[in-house]
């Protein structure tokens, strides 16, 4: 059998190995193989990519990686699902030996060999954020990716300062890579069909601006002033800075009176350095 899976086989599967798609691990299965294709060209994968997928199900976007990279590699915590995947791929006419299943909750996410160059994943959507910022901090040979994500946290990923949906996500995301939206994706090509909207986010790696101890000291900054979001930054970040914290802030060239969501990654880092 050749080419990708389609609706039928997605459910056949399932019935066969028993999964009954669960809210609590965010299985909603993409059963249309022209959004598989069109994620995987949106990241621009290339035959010499590793690719990383997270969650890959019953295999939709794993095959159409297959297709187009030397190797993959995927994480799935769902052990049934993840048992079932290479003998898919082999079906469909994949080699075994270019595929690489981990049973792995991936918020435990560590180095990986052989190291993967690009991410592409249909995210389970609780732990989207965390896993993503996660593959950022663990995986520094990501070079690029996109990744589908209910529509809500894509438009926080790619926020600009001064909106609402701009907050601790777009920031520390922004210390790794730029991200932007990549287009939306319709509820219908689903199974099950889920009721909230889904949104792809395309990144890419930037040279990172700092060192960890910077990064560690700048997402706690991060963590405060977004704690408290309607506070201006001298009280938000008193817990952090002590009594000087207005000091501390306008040493670092902000305003102590602005508040968290007027500020850029650059703005943070300024009052991490002047700490
Ligand atoms: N990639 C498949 C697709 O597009 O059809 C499935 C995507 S589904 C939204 C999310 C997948 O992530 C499910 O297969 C689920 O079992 C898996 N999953 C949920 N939580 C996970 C975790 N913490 N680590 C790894 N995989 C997880």
């Amino acid at each position: 059998m050749s080419g990708l899976l389609g609706a039928t086989e997605i459910r056949e599967i399932a019935n066969r190995i028993g999964v009954n798609p669960t809210k609590k691990l965010g299985q909603n299965f993409v059963v249309d193989a022209n959004t598989c294709r069109r994620i995987v060209k949106s990241a621009d994968v290339a035959e010499s990519d590793i690719a990383l997928e997270i969650g890959p199900g019953l295999g939709s976007l794993t095959l159409a990686l297959l297709e187009a990279s030397s190797f993959v590699i995927a994480i799935e915590i769902d052990p049934r699902l993840a048992k079932e995947l290479p003998a898919t791929a082999e079906r469909h006419g994949f080699e075994p030996a270019n595929l690489k299943v981990i049973t792995a909750d991936a918020m435990n996410l560590e180095a990986l060999d052989p190291a993967p160059t690009v991410l592409v994943a249909n995210l389970p959507y609780n732990v989207s954020v965390p896993v993503l910022l996660r593959a950022f901090e663990k995986l520094p040979t990501l070079r690029t990716g996109v990744v589908m994500v209910q529509s809500e946290v894509a438009d926080r990923l790619v926020a600009k300062p001064g909106t609402k949906s701009y907050g601790s996500p777009s920031v520390k995301a922004s210390w790794w890579g730029t991200l932007i939206s990549a287009g939306n994706v319709s509820r219908s090509i689903f199974w099950p069909i889920p009721n909230v909207d889904s949104s792809l986010v395309r990144f890419d790696r930037h040279e990172v601006p700092g060192d960890e101890a910077l990064r560690l000291k700048t997402f706690a900054l991060i963590d405060g002033a977004f704690a408290q979001r309607r506070k201006m930054l001298r009280g938000a970040l008193s817990e952090h800075l002590g009594a000087s914290a207005s000091a501390i802030i306008e040493s670092a060239g902000v305003d102590p009176t602005a508040r968290g969501e007027a500020l850029l990654l650059a703005d943070f880092i300024k009052i991490a350095q002047a700490q």
